[in-house]
């Protein structure tokens, strides 16, 4: 079963339980959030009605608790290391029209589509810097970036056509062509087919992140104007496409301020845990993007950062065996108390352009907050007594 027929248990009604996320009163989340965190204590997993309360302005008040719980939890499952990885840009090329997104359609920015051996090039930079979980990524631009391009750099960077060089000389003795590879490739591209998954999967990349922006249909309407993103469904389906294809890794999200952010977070967790249940050999994660300015994005919604921690609360809670993923949209300060707390997965030192890296003119997809390397949060993490963990999976068991 997909997940746009699972939803329907829920009732698909995104405003009714946006609603029902907003009505709860004080009396009730002070009755209900300490016997959800007795349950979460006792390894029972919440439902619906628990996450409804947890993610409600009336759980502000438990703040604290909630922070204690997700910190217990997460430690627990996860011990005290963070998984590090970093995006790579691939191309701004878009044929979708978003409201929210720099590439979008439209806009006039520099566009730029790397080549494979501009690919390998970058890709070296962030192998250099200790990077060894990959996240690949473009816009949706079915034929600027196909599919057989997506297999050749998937099929180079893992090491499955052999270790990479640095550039188009692979004999050559300077340094850069020293060989080198990843032992994770996740890409965040178009929606694919299934078999186009079993195709990637079996040219290197283990692991697929799609966020469904926002699962308030009419908004995803009003914010999705134009190109292959305005299929709803088809979107929402394409973590289970993944998940039959066997891919070792699935993320979620949602990017909070385009509708409801509560009912966003929550439909979110419903995703996750359907996926958990659905595809036991995948790892899900999930996440959950506060929108940042970027070209043709002049306007910000507002999600307070106590709001923002009170659905990572939530998520840990509700789900307590998924990885949390945490971007450098979010402020330093932030992002190291969140790290303490109930994240699992942290990006460092970002670029959010293609070449980004080696300082290619592009446009980026938007502004980060945290610009700090990926040394500096690695010893950010140690400093917290966290383990930075760069690698905790080995190719050869792909
Ligand atoms: S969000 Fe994705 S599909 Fe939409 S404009 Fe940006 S890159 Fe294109």
């Amino acid at each position: 079963m997909d997940f746009s027929e699972r939803i329907q248990q829920y009732d698909f009604d995104f405003d009714g339980l946006a609603a029902r996320i907003a009505a709860v009163s004080a009396e009730r989340a002070a009755a209900e959030i300490p016997r959800a965190l007795d349950s979460v204590a006792a390894g029972i997993e919440l439902d619906l009605d628990d996450l409804v309360v947890l993610l409600s302005p009336a759980a502000d008040s438990h703040l604290e608790a909630m922070a204690r719980a997700a910190e217990h939890l997460t430690r627990k499952r996860f011990g005290r290391v963070i998984q590090m990885y970093a995006p790579m840009y691939l191309s701004n090329y878009c044929h979708s029209t978003c409201t929210y997104c720099g590439f979008s359609f439209g806009n006039k920015i520099k566009r730029l589509t790397l080549s494979v051996s501009d690919a390998v090039k970058e890709a070296r930079l962030l192998h250099d810097a200790g990077i060894r979980h990959l996240l690949l990524l473009t816009g949706e631009d079915y034929k600027e970036t196909p599919i057989d391009y997506l297999a050749e750099v998937c099929g180079i960077l893992s090491g499955l056509d052999g270790a990479a060089s640095g550039g188009d000389d692979r004999e050559s003795e300077s340094a850069d062509a020293r060989p080198f590879s990843f032992s994770s490739i996740s890409l965040e591209v178009y929606p694919l087919k299934e078999d186009e998954y079993r195709l990637l999967r079996s040219r290197g990349m283990d692991g697929l992140a799609v966020y469904q922006e926002t699962y308030d249909p009419r908004r995803y309407a009003e914010v999705h104007l134009g190109g292959m993103k305005k299929r709803m469904q088809y979107r929402l389906d394409c973590p289970d496409r993944a998940g039959r294809a066997g891919m070792r890794k699935i993320a979620v999200g949602a990017l909070l301020g385009l509708s409801n952010p509560a009912a966003d977070a929550a439909y979110t967790a419903l995703h996750a845990r359907h996926l958990m249940k659905q595809y036991w050999q995948s790892q899900v994660s999930l996440s959950l993007p506060r929108m940042r300015f970027a070209e043709g994005v002049n306007e910000i919604p507002n999600v307070t950062d106590r709001e923002y921690v009170r659905y990572l609360f939530a998520m840990r809670l509700f789900l307590p065996d998924a990885g949390l993923n945490l971007s450098t949209r979010e402020s330093p300060a932030l992002r190291d108390r969140l790290a303490t707390l109930c994240v699992t997965h942290m990006s460092a030192g970002s670029r959010t352009e293609p070449g980004g890296y080696s300082g290619a003119d592009s446009t980026e997809q938007f502004s980060v907050e945290d610009h700090r390397s990926i040394a500096q949060v690695s010893a950010m993490l140690e400093a917290n007594r966290i383990e930075p963990v760069f690698v905790d999976w080995s190719p050869v068991l792909k």
